[in-house]
């Protein structure tokens, strides 16, 4: 099946199925509505279905033949805390929830893919995961302790998120990294509280808070491997009172994000974020308090399952729909806790023109149904190239 071949009544049904999910966006772990429409559709096309990891969480499984080789493809179903501008008739009926990332597109093309594969020829096991909570609270991760990789062992994990502006139905299938880690970072700076106009008396931390922030852009200018890419960002900072300039506070907090790709360089990150903080307080006789939470890891493509992704773009939507090289991105994706137990290939799927600051996680973004024949002729036509 490709682009051509899916046939109008499928297209206008999954479009409208998409259009449903856009209306009733749910945010992570609490995808119920969501979920329960994927299940019910599964279960209706005669494919197992388990429920319950990482809570809102959906596999559907469907075996065919004697091959003993198993896969995973993964949609995500979470959408985001936002208020949509579209205007469309199906936009959002909830205010602060937004389907602003694709997800509601993802659901539909994974779904439309396993309802298709129940008619088609191959020999193996596929695991369809919807998984809940992709947008940085940890659903995969929580479906893997659930047990999901125990229940369900495979031997390749594939994903797909679409992309705005890429070329509409091409795939990008591209080896080695393609989404940053996605750390965070907390340095509380303690010293004691004293009169604005008598410092000497006290141990001020507002001084070594600035120190500290202007010695955070060393680490990546000064510190790491310039030929790998890394973002240290401070993002927040919180200290004393405007109503009480006259007082120099207790504490100052100072959070942020850190992005990179390479594991030993994110290791780099975290020792350099402590070691400056606590010799900077250390300096400026005040104590430190350094919090770095690790979230998902980099999105690291294999070469053997992107060599079969991109056999399954050139055979199910033709030679000139795959793109083979693309840059890297910034924002994270827990696709990681997949791709990082067993090989892994995430592609990005053009969706053609952008509507205007339709970009993701814009309060105008809008996935673009016309893609679907695309994304779920690549869903299956990979798994023909995997379970042959
Ligand atoms: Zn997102
Ligand atoms: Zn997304």
């Amino acid at each position: 099946m490709n682009m051509q071949q899916m046939d109008p009544k499928t297209l206008r049904e999954l479009v409208a199925l998409r259009r449903d999910l856009h209306e009733h966006p749910e945010i992570g772990f609490e995808e119920h509505r969501t979920s329960e429409i994927v299940a019910t559709r599964l279960a209706a096309a005669g494919i197992e279905v388990t429920r319950g990891f990482g809570g809102t969480g959906v596999v559907g499984t469907l075996r065919k033949g004697s091959g003993n080789r198993a896969i995973l493809l993964r949609a995500d179903m979470d959408a985001l805390a936002m208020t949509e501008t579209t205007g469309l008739p199906y936009a959002s009926k909830t205010t602060g929830r937004m389907h602003a990332c694709g997800h509601d597109g993802h659901t539909t093309m994974l779904l439309g893919a396993a309802e298709q594969l129940v008619h088609e020829d191959f020999s193996g096991t596929v695991h369809f995961i919807f998984q809940p909570a992709e947008e940085g609270l940890g659903g995969a991760a929580k479906m893997i302790e659930d047990g999901l990789l125990a229940e369900f062992p495979v031997d390749a994990a594939y994903g797909l998120h679409n992309a705005p502006g890429m070329e509409l139905g091409q795939v990008a299938a591209v080896k080695g990294p393609q989404l940053a880690c996605s750390d965070r970072w907390r340095v509380t700076f303690k010293g004691e509280g004293t009169h604005g106009a008598k410092p000497q008396e006290g141990r001020e931390p507002m001084t070594a808070a600035g120190l500290f922030l202007a010695q955070l852009n060393s680490i990546v200018a000064r510190e790491l491997n310039p030929l790998k890419p890394a973002v240290v960002s401070a993002c927040a900072l919180r200290a004393g009172n405007f109503a009480a300039l006259n007082v120099i506070p207790d504490d100052v907090e100072i959070g942020g994000t850190a992005r990179c790709y390479d594991p030993d360089v994110r290791d780099q990150i975290e020792a350099a974020i402590a070691r400056i903080a606590n010799g900077i307080a250390a300096a400026g006789r005040v104590e430190c308090d350094v919090v770095y939470a690790r979230g998902a890891a980099a999105v690291i493509n294999a070469g053997a399952p992107t060599e079969i992704a991109r056999r399954a773009v050139i055979n199910g939507l033709g030679q000139d729909m795959l793109v083979t090289e693309r840059d890297p991105i910034t924002p994270g994706d827990d696709f990681s806790e997949f791709s990082s137990r067993v090989p892994g290939c995430y592609v990005h799927l053009g969706m053609g023109e952008m509507r205007p600051a339709g970009q993701h996680h814009n309060t105008n973004y809008d996935f673009n149904d016309a893609c679907i024949p695309a994304g779920v002729g690549f869903w299956c036509s990979l798994v023909k190239e995997e379970l042959r």
